[in-house]
């Protein structure tokens, strides 16, 4: 994801400030707002935020924001944008976009003259609504006609409609019409002679329509199965029903996105789709004379880019940027066009494999997403789940448990390296002080074989090149890593990638290496990859024990003996910290304040030798709170962040005894001392949408 919003950015689709803010989470709607949006608020409610490429709308290219839970609705109007494009892309238009408020009135002394008195009095009406708006006027926009419907009612009685119609610019106009049918009300009754039941605006936006138009060059039967479906919908309600659902996908998707009331929507698009009498389907799809497949789709659209929940939601905010409309009418097209497409994707799906298939593919992803499956060996597990057909969790771990296996036990030979976590001192052991590390055990398998396919991260192409250098080996190895780590994370992955890849070698070739020599080679990729580590990455990774550290000329590592594994839950951010740019940062704040961060860095120290004593007693009350007080410097120093005080908070709200964030900070993850609480901090995290780790991958 990151790099997908990188890209955005490189191709001026989104601003470096927009960019930051879905990297870091910053436009989601903070609770406090939320509670002053709607009543008895307890918390926010979080959706998947996607965009579509390449939508090709009256000419103009636009990337869609989408909000949307289902799966392959975003990857449906994606290759159907594209696919568009061959033909020239979609038409939107709308002529009008007004929106009708109704008075009803009902006791009505004559209905004939209280009709006549109203259509006199349509200018007087029209005036003593805009008076109540004057922006309005300004804008361009007002009450523009005022029309009238006899209504019967059971038990014959007659009620009068008055509909004014009001160009509402770019307001969605639901406060903006309703004060103004609230404002003549009174004297629409006296007019009339009779009493006002009802004053609001009408959902039934009819004259607000927009039309789309798309072609579509495809094989012959598939664009004759679409059509077939169409035709069908045309005659049986209950299809119709399903395709505009299809139709309603795509807009109510650009809807959320975009801060709009899909509610509105949703009420005034059935309404119309049922206002002949029969329930019919919004887009219809035929075959033009030169045998292209052509799309149409008409529906009420009276939506807003201004007004509403707009100036509280920043997610709406931002999604109108990146929809980069200029104005409510452009949206509204916007939206039909993304409709209509998402119809002819449903229906191609319909008409071709089944709707099924694609779904079932998204769906292995969540699955497998759930199930932790680490990213190297993600793809194939979800193949292999997916062509199974038994998308379940347990299953996914059962096939990744056989892929660990064989890479573990399979041809060729496996070497085992654990990650590390820092639990105290990071930052301060640059200055010379003293940090605490405690490894992941059974974290990275690597496997090499003579021949075939390597399954790595690419990232690591270099480290690979590395180490065969200093093997000596010319010959091809495939090299394969299954790792529970994530990369990037502060949870030392590139160093437990090179101690891994070396055992494996070694294993191989029997080369007979030690462990200062599987350290020292790691050391060596730490070094390409990183510049100056402080070495304790590998170290740990390689001798996959508890370790209180200090810098000097050399590294000195004193191990700790345990008697159990710590009860420690690791949580991963969603962004990752850059490790070089945090110690710089620090090192020039220090320049600045020399005195009060060597102070912090002392106050580190301390908390770093007295934390080694403690674990070694299993003393967690006492490391809690020692880490407890080390976040708080972490945070004095600037290498905290929102994200994760959140999940420090959420940890220690969940009953952890101590929480920090871990490594760099930036981004990266955050350790939890969890003694009798493991599950629940483990739910808290992984509820609010944070990857956890357990010290033992075993
Ligand atoms: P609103 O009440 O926020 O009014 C729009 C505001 O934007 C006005 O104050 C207007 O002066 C200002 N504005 C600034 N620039 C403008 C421009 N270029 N064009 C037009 N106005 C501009 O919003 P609204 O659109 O009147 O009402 C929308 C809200 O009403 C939605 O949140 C909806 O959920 C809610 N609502 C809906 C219904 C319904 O659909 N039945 C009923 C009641 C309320």
């Amino acid at each position: 994801m990151p790099a997908r919003i990188a890209e955005l950015q490189r191709l001026g689709w989104l601003s470096e400030a927009d960019a930051g803010l879905l990297a870091h989470g910053g436009h989601v709607l903070l609770t406090s707002s939320a509670d002053k949006m709607i009543e008895n608020v307890v918390g926010v409610f979080g959706l998947p935020f996607a965009i579509v490429p390449n939508l090709l709308v009256n000419g103009r290219d636009y990337i869609v924001p989408m909000v949307v839970e289902e799966p392959s609705i975003v990857a449906g109007v994606s290759n159907a944008a594209k696919l568009s494009r061959e033909m020239g892309g979609i038409t939107a238009a709308s002529s009008e976009s007004l929106l009708a408020g109704q008075i009803h009135i009902t006791k009505i002394g004559n209905v004939e003259t209280a009709l006549s008195a109203l259509g006199e009095a349509q200018e007087e009406l029209l005036a003593a609504a805009n008076a109540v708006h004057p922006r309005l006027i300004e804008r361009g926009g007002g009450a523009r006609e005022l029309e009238t419907h006899l209504l019967e009612l059971s038990g014959e009685r007659a009620a009068i409609a008055a509909h004014l119609l009001v160009d509402t610019r770019d307001a969605m106009g639901a406060n903006l019409v309703n004060t103004m049918c609230e404002a003549i009300a009174p004297r629409v009754a006296e007019l009339c002679g009779g009493q006002v039941a009802l004053r609001i605006l009408s959902n039934l936006t009819d004259r607000s329509l927009v039309n789309a138009r798309v072609q579509f060059q495809l094989d012959e039967t598939v664009r004759d199965g679409i059509v077939l479906a169409s035709d069908i919908a045309q005659a049986d309600p209950y299809r119709a029903a399903t395709h505009n659902k299809g139709v309603m996908n795509g807009i109510d998707a650009v809807a959320i996105a975009t801060g709009n009331d899909w509610r509105a929507i949703e009420a005034g698009a059935h309404a119309f789709a049922a206002s002949s009498g029969r329930y019919l389907p919004m887009a219809t799809w035929s075959v033009s004379a030169d045998g292209a497949l052509r799309g149409e789709l008409t529906i009420p659209l009276k939506v807003g880019t201004v007004g509403g929940t707009r100036d509280v939601n920043p997610a709406a905010r931002l999604g109108l940027r990146i929809a980069g409309v200029e104005a409510a009418q452009e949206l509204a097209e916007l939206m039909a066009a993304t409709g209509l497409l998402q119809n002819f994707a449903a229906l191609r799906a319909l008409a071709t494999s089944g709707i099924q298939a694609g779904h079932m593919k998204l769906h292995a992803r969540s699955v497998a997403l759930s199930a932790g499956v680490p990213d190297a060996l993600f793809d194939e597990v979800v193949a292999e789940l997916t062509a199974g057909g038994e998308i379940k969790a347990w299953r996914a771990q059962e096939i990744l448990a056989e892929k660990q296996d064989k890479a573990r036990t399979g041809e060729g030979s496996a070497g085992h390296a654990a990650g590390k976590i820092i639990l105290l001192g990071e930052h301060a052991v640059v200055y010379g002080r003293h940090a605490l590390a405690l490894p992941v055990s059974n974290a990275v398998v690597a496997t090499v074989s003579a021949g075939g396919a390597s399954l790595h991260p690419p990232e690591i192409e270099s480290m690979v090149g590395l180490i065969r250098r200093e093997l000596g080996i010319d010959e091809h190895y495939s090299v394969t890593v299954s790792s529970a780590l994530p990369i990037a994370m502060g949870l030392g992955a590139s160093a437990a990638f090179a101690v891994a890849i070396v055992r494996a070698f070694d294993a191989e070739l029997g080369k007979g290496l030690d462990d200062a020599a599987v350290n020292a080679i790691a050391f060596k990729c730490e070094r390409l990859a990183h510049g100056t580590p402080s070495g304790i990455d590998n170290t740990i990774a390689t001798f996959g024990q508890s370790m209180l550290f200090r810098r000097g000329d050399v590294l000195e590592a004193n191990p700790l003996n345990l008697n159990e594994v710590p009860p420690i839950v690791i949580g991963c951010s969603h962004t990752t910290g850059l490790t070089r740019d945090l110690v710089d940062g620090v090192r020039s704040r220090r320049e600045r304040n020399p005195g009060h961060y060597d102070s912090i860095f002392d106050q580190m120290d301390a908390l770093s030798r007295e934390g080694a004593q403690a674990l070694q007693v299993s003393d967690y009350g006492k490391l809690g709170e020692l880490m407890n007080v080390n976040h708080g410097l972490l945070n004095a120093i600037g290498v905290s962040t929102p994200e994760l005080e959140n999940m420090v908070s959420l940890a220690r709200a969940a009953g952890a005894a101590g929480a920090k964030l871990t490594g760099a900070g930036g981004g990266g993850s955050i350790v939890a001392l969890c003694p009798g609480k493991v599950e629940q901090v483990r739910a808290a995290l992984e509820a609010a949408g944070f990857r956890t780790l357990e010290l033992d991958q075993e």
